[in-house]
């Protein structure tokens, strides 16, 4: 979580124990325009100026699952980032009732249900077959392992809960979803589109960047609209 107005990093709990570090002050000394932006905002803003035209709409949503899970809004064209910069925060919202411990310091946030180390722990507990699989195996005998297809999809039932309700609360025309596991870049999309469904939330779910890619070529976006200061600014 992050103050871009005034270049703090407020909270990264996935990184330790970054609290108010004045991030944008302190690079400043060595580096000159320093730009401090939320990996989540920035690989939405990659997908929205290098993904296609006409995939890529200005209402939408952009959820990305790694370690933890990232998610960014864009509405009529301008990144939606709250009051307290905290919009899209959904990681750690609460996700179940069995005390999986979070780096946060709470239990059972969603990021340790639907984030990579959660993922695997459902797909273990729902199958104990797979205790020890990876998730580029995961990804890579889903399609064709009927019982594995289905503890992912039950896996990945908190997100999609989630994901639903923000859907829900904010009608956008597309959900991007990034995976950081290559093998996983279509198949998760396509699981939580058919829950989507299911919930009766008919919108389209694309494969977006890798988030890694996606917080990179954000990173340069965030450069370029600082440096236009223009909010909704796509060249
Ligand atoms: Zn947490």
């Amino acid at each position: 979580m992050i103050d871009v107005e005034r270049g703090i990093c407020l909270s990264a709990v996935n990184l330790g124990e970054w609290e108010n570090v004045p991030l944008v002050d302190e690079l400043s000394k060595r580096f000159p325009g320093i730009v401090l932006e939320n990996d989540a905002a920035a690989g939405l803003l990659a997908n929205h100026w290098f993904q296609d035209f006409d995939r890529v709409p200005a209402d939408f949503l952009y959820v990305a699952l790694g370690q933890g899970i990232g998610c960014a809004q864009m509405s009529g064209g301008r990144l939606v980032r709250g009051q307290h910069f905290c919009a899209g925060e959904i990681g750690h919202l609460p996700a179940g009732s069995e005390g999986r411990l979070c780096s946060c310091g709470k239990t059972d946030c969603l990021q340790t249900w639907c984030g990579e180390r959660g993922l695997l722990k459902s797909i273990a507990d729902a199958a104990p077959r797979y205790t020890s699989i990876s998730l580029a195996e995961v990804g890579e005998r889903v399609t064709g392992d009927a019982i594995l297809h289905s503890a992912l999809k039950s896996a990945l039932q908190p997100l999609a809960e989630k994901v639903a309700t923000m859907v829900a609360l904010t009608d956008p025309a597309a959900l991007i979803v990034a995976c950081r596991e290559p093998s996983l870049a279509e198949i998760v999309p396509a699981m939580l589109s058919a829950t989507l469904e299911e919930f009766g939330l008919p919108v389209a779910v694309i494969s977006g960047l890798s988030p890694e890619e996606a917080s990179l070529k954000g990173g340069a976006v965030a450069v370029f609209r600082k440096a236009f200061k223009a909010e909704n600014l796509r060249l």
